[in-house]
């Protein structure tokens, strides 16, 4: 079925079959998201805080986009009613999921939306660093343009995005280190880890952004960005 312009803008491909393959395949990035997270990863940007902003504005997009469609095809709320973000810290492990029952992605939607450059901030974002001579741009303009999903390597080391569409029967993981060129895709084979529909991200975050995963700092954070989301975010804390 065809859903149009709710993948990440790339026409050509949103509305492709699912394409199967084999449990686990490796993929380059596109060469500007290398070069994205490169400077992600290697800028001495401080205000790293923006991760959750940017992730919480993902997720309630998600939401958003299965509210607009479950209006017609009501059907889409079956496999889960609720509506909602929900947040968990593991400060010993220094973790944090975000899981929303949104709308989620397709293995080609994995591919399309987090393997290529499809937001038009991150374009503005590689556009104005080309024109700027300053060195050192990049941390100034990261929070001016926002670097969208993948600010999540602002903070973590690794990046695991386990997500579940409506258009597929499959549950999809897609995987990738900060600082590596390429991204994998496996089909979810854990029970435990199976959800109805949406999206989960597990954050493992790098040494030094551990303090993150404390309930009292996501917390904080959560009041100020909730302000703005119409969907309501819960957090918790793993028991220790
Ligand atoms: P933008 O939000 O501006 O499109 P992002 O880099 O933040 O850019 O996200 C890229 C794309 O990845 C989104 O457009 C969306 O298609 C997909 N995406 C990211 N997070 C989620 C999520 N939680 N659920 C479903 N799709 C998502
Ligand atoms: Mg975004």
């Amino acid at each position: 079925r065809d859903v149009p312009v709710m993948g990440c803008r790339l026409e050509s491909t949103s509305a492709a079959p699912d394409a199967s393959g084999p449990p686990a395949e490796k993929y380059e990035y596109q060469a500007e998201v290398s070069r994205l997270m490169d400077l992600i990863v290697n800028s001495l940007y401080s205000n790293k805080d923006v991760f959750l902003r940017e992730l919480i504005s993902n997720a309630s997009d998600a939401l958003d986009k299965l509210r607009f469609l479950s209006v017609t095809e009501p059907d889409l709320l079956k496999d889960a009613f609720d509506l909602d973000i929900r947040i968990q810290t593991d400060k010993d492990n220094g973790i944090i999921t975000i899981t929303d029952t949104g709308i989620g992605m397709t293995r080609q939607e994995l591919i399309d939306c987090l393997g290529t450059i499809a937001q038009s901030g991150t374009a503005k974002f590689l556009k104005a660093l080309k024109e700027s001579k300053d060195a050192g741009a990049e941390s100034n303009l990261i929070g001016q343009f926002g670097v969208g999903f993948y600010s999540a390597f602002l903070v973590s080391e690794r990046v695991e995005v386990s997500t579940k569409s409506p258009k597929s029967d499959k549950q999809y993981v897609w995987e990738s280190e900060a600082n590596s060129s390429s991204y994998t895709i496996r089909e979810e084979t854990d029970p435990s880890k199976l959800i109805p529909r949406g999206t989960r991200l597990t954050l493992y975050l790098k040494r030094d952004d551990k303090g993150f995963a404390h309930p009292e700092r996501i917390q904080k954070l959560v009041q100020n960005y909730s302000l703005f989301v119409s969907f309501p975010i819960y957090t918790w804390q793993e028991k220790g």
